[in-house]
C-alpha cells in the first residue's frame, strides 16, 4: 500500500506529465518550424519577386499593339478588294479551273493595264508570270520577273509583299531551269523576308517554301543557319498568329498589365501584357519557361522537412511535388507578375513522427531512470523507517526486559533480607541457606547487568575488542572456572576434553570467554535434572573448534533459526523458569562475527544440543 502510494501514484503522474510534455513540446516545435518556414516562404516567394519579363529571348511569341490597341505584330493579311468592273474572277477561273493560261494571261494583262489601283496591277503582273511558269515558258517568265523586280523608273514603290512573291517565283523558276543565280537569290530572300513589311502569315509561307526548296535542291547544308533561323522565326510567328487570332476574338486586351495569365490552348502558354515605351505588347511564354523560374525558387525552399507547390491563376498546379502526401501549413497569394497565383507550403509527412519518436525514446529512458531512482529511494527510505521502528521496539523490549528481569531477583533478595532482619529464621542453618540464596540472586543480577551492558555497548557499536595471540586452552579454562561453582552440584556431570597441541589463535580472550560462558550457562539452564555437559576443544582443518554439548531439552529446526535474534526465547516452561533475557546468544553471535568466526548448532528435541564455535587460527 505504502509502495503503491509512494511509487505507483507519482509514477503515473510522472508518466502523464511526460506524455503531456512530449505533446506540448511537439506542438511547440511544430509551431516554431511552421513560423520559420513561413518566414522563409515569404522571403522566397513574396519578397522582390520579379520574373524577367523583358528578356525577349525567353518569349515564345509576342504581339505588339499600337496606341489604339490595334495589333501591329503579327501583321494581319491584306485583303485586296477588287471592284466588280475588274473581272478577276474570270481570270482565276481560266487559270485555276480551265487551265487556259494564254486566255488567263490576256485577262490579267487587261485588268493590270486598266486598273488604277496599284495593288491590283501588281497582283495581276505576278499572276501573269505564274501562268507563264505553268506553261513552262520559263525564260519569258524569268525575264518578266526581273523586270518586275527591277522596278522600272515609272513604277512607284512596290509593296514588299509583291516583291517577296516575285522573288519566290523567280527562285522557283531558277530551280526549274537549274540557273546558277539560285543560291544567291535564295540567300537574299532568306535574309530579307522576315524584314519585309507584309502579313506575317505570308512571311511564314515564303520561309516554309524556301526551306523546302533548300532541302530539295541540296542547298540546305549550305544554308543551315538560314534554315534554322527561318524555322525558329516560323514557329514563333505561327504562335503569335494563333495568339493574335485569340486576342482579337476574345478581346482579352482588358487583361491586367504585368500579370501572367494562362491561355486556354491545348499547348500550355502564359501571356503577360507589358507597356513598352509608347506601345503595349503581349509577351507569350511557354509553361516550361515559367516552370523553370519557379523550380529555382522551389529548390531554394524545399528541404527534408518541407516542400511547396505553385498554382497559376486558374488554380492549376504548375510546379512542385505532384504527390499530395504532406500537411499544408501555409498558403500565400503571390504578387507582382503573379498576382492571382498562389503557393502552398507543406510539411513532409512523417517528419514529426520521426522527431517525436526520437524524443519519446529519450523521455521513456528518462522516465524509466526516474522511476528506478524513485523505487530505490523509496525502498531505502522504508528500510530506514523499518530500522528506526525496529530500534524503537528494541529499546522498548530492552526496558521492559530489564525491569522485568531485575524485579525478580531484587524482590527475592528483599524477601530474604527482610526475613533475616526480623530474625524470623528458625535455625542458623536456615540463615546460611538464605544468605546463600541472596548471594545466588546477587550473582544472577550481576550477570544480567553484565549482559545488558555488553549488549548496550554492542548496540551502540562501542564494544572494542582487544585482539591478541591467545591459547584456546586459556579461553576454555577461564570459562570452565567461571562456572565451576555452579557445575559442582550433584546433578551436573561436566567434562572438558581439550585436544593437544592446539594452535594459538588471534582473539579477545575475555570476549571469547563470554561466548563459552554463555553457551555453557545455556547448556546448564536448558537441561533437566541429570545434566551432562561437555566442553570440547579441538582443531579441524584450519579452525580451532570449541564445542559445547548437553543432554538438555533441545530445539526444533525453526527455533534454531531464531535463537540468535535479540530477546528471542523459546517459549517453554523451562525457558520461563530459567533466568535470562534472550540476549545471551545475540551477544555470542556479535562476538563471533567480530572475530570473523562461525557458530553452528545441532539439536534434537529431548536429546540435547551441540553448539560449535569455529575460530580460524591462520
Ligand atoms: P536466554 O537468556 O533466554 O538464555 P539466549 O539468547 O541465551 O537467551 O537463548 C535464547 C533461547 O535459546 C533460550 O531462551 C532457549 O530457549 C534457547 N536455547 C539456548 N541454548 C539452548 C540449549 N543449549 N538447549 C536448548 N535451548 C537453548
Amino acid at each position: 500500500m505504502l509502495l503503491a502510494i509512494a511509487v505507483i501514484l507519482p509514477t503515473v503522474c510522472l508518466l502523464w506529465f511526460m506524455s503531456q510534455a512530449v505533446t506540448n513540446e511537439r506542438l511547440a516545435i511544430r509551431q516554431k518550424l511552421i513560423d520559420s518556414y513561413t518566414a522563409r516562404g515569404q522571403e522566397i516567394f513574396l519578397k522582390d519577386l520579379q520574373f524577367p519579363v523583358n528578356d525577349q529571348n525567353q518569349y515564345s511569341a509576342y504581339i505588339s499593339f499600337d496606341h489604339n490597341d490595334n495589333i501591329i505584330y503579327p501583321a494581319r493579311s491584306l485583303q485586296i478588294s477588287y471592284t466588280p468592273e475588274y473581272n478577276i474572277q474570270k481570270a482565276w477561273q481560266l487559270e485555276y479551273l480551265d487551265k487556259k493560261y494564254d486566255d488567263a494571261i490576256k485577262e490579267y494583262n487587261s485588268i493590270s493595264v486598266s486598273s488604277s489601283i496599284l495593288e491590283i496591277s501588281y497582283d495581276c503582273k505576278i499572276s501573269v508570270i505564274r501562268c507563264l511558269s505553268k506553261q513552262d515558258k520559263n525564260s519569258e517568265a524569268i525575264q518578266k520577273c526581273r523586270q518586275f523586280l527591277n522596278r522600272e523608273p515609272n513604277v512607284l514603290q512596290i509593296p514588299d509583299v509583291y516583291i517577296a512573291n516575285a522573288e519566290l517565283m523567280l527562285i522557283n523558276l531558277y530551280v526549274k531551269t537549274n540557273d546558277s543565280n539560285l543560291s544567291a537569290e535564295l540567300q537574299k530572300l532568306f535574309s530579307e523576308v522576315s524584314k519585309y513589311k507584309m502579313p506575317t502569315e505570308s512571311q511564314v509561307f515564303i520561309l516554309d517554301e524556301l526551306i523546302k526548296i533548300a532541302q530539295q535542291t541540296g542547298l540546305a547544308q549550305k544554308f543551315t543557319t538560314e534554315v534554322v533561323q527561318a524555322q525558329k522565326f516560323n514557329l514563333a510567328a505561327e504562335m503569335s498568329i494563333t495568339v493574335a487570332d485569340f486576342v482579337e476574338k476574345e478581346n482579352s486586351k482588358s487583361q491586367l498589365e504585368n500579370v501572367f495569365f494562362k491561355f486556354p490552348f491545348l499547348q500550355p502558354l502564359y501571356g503577360i501584357y507589358l507597356q513598352k515605351s509608347d506601345n503595349k505588347m503581349l509577351a507569350v511564354f511557354s509553361s516550361d519557361e515559367i516552370t523553370k523560374f519557379w523550380q529555382q525558387k522551389i529548390n531554394d525552399f524545399n528541404d527534408k522537412l518541407v516542400f511547396c507547390r505553385i498554382y497559376d491563376e486558374t488554380g492549376q498546379l504548375l510546379a512542385g511535388a505532384k504527390s499530395t502526401e504532406g500537411e499544408l501549413f501555409a498558403t500565400m497569394n503571390l504578387k507582382n507578375n503573379f498576382t492571382g497565383w498562389k503557393t502552398e507550403l507543406y510539411l513532409r509527412s512523417g517528419v514529426f513522427k520521426e522527431a517525436a519518436d526520437k524524443k519519446r525514446f529519450i523521455y521513456i529512458w528518462v522516465t524509466s531512470i526516474v522511476i528506478v531512482l524513485m523505487i530505490s529511494s523509496t525502498l531505502l527510505a522504508s528500510k530506514a523507517v523499518l530500522k528506526q521502528a525496529k530500534l524503537n521496539k528494541l529499546k522498548n523490549d530492552f526496558i521492559a526486559t530489564i525491569t522485568h528481569e531485575l524485579k525478580t531477583p531484587l524482590s527475592s533478595i528483599r524477601l530474604f533480607v527482610d526475613t533475616l532482619l526480623e530474625n524470623k529464621c528458625q535455625s542458623r542453618q536456615q540463615e546460611t541457606e538464605y544468605l546463600q540464596l541472596i548471594s545466588k540472586e546477587n550473582s544472577r543480577l550481576s550477570r544480567l547487568i553484565d549482559n545488558f551492558l555488553t549488549f548496550s555497548r554492542m548496540e551502540r557499536n562501542k564494544q572494542v575488542f582487544e585482539m591478541a595471540q591467545v591459547s584456546p586452552v586459556e579461553i576454555a579454562n577461564s570459562a570452565a572456572e567461571a562456572l565451576q561453582a555452579k557445575f559442582e552440584k550433584a546433578n551436573v556431570l561436566f567434562t572438558t576434553n581439550i585436544a593437544k597441541p592446539l594452535p594459538i589463535v588471534k582473539a579477545d580472550k575475555d570476549a571469547m570467554t563470554t561466548v563459552l560462558v554463555n553457551l555453557l550457562d545455556n547448556a546448564y539452564k536448558y537441561s533437566n535434572q541429570s545434566k551432562q555437559i561437555e566442553l570440547k576443544v579441538y582443531t579441524q582443518n584450519s579452525d580451532v573448534c570449541f564445542e559445547v554439548r548437553d543432554n538438555g531439552i533441545g530445539m526444533t529446526r525453526r527455533q534454531m533459526k531464531k535463537i540468535f535474534d535479540r530477546f528471542y526465547q523459546v517459549d517453554t516452561s523451562l525457558s520461563r523458569r530459567a533466568e535470562g533475557a534472550g540476549l545471551g546468544l545475540s551477544i555470542v553471535k556479535f562476538i563471533i562475527d567480530a572475530h570473523k568466526a562461525k557458530i553452528d548448532v545441532e539439536s534434537k528435541i529431548g536429546k540435547g544440543s551441540v553448539f560449535t564455535v569455529r575460530l580460524s587460527h591462520s
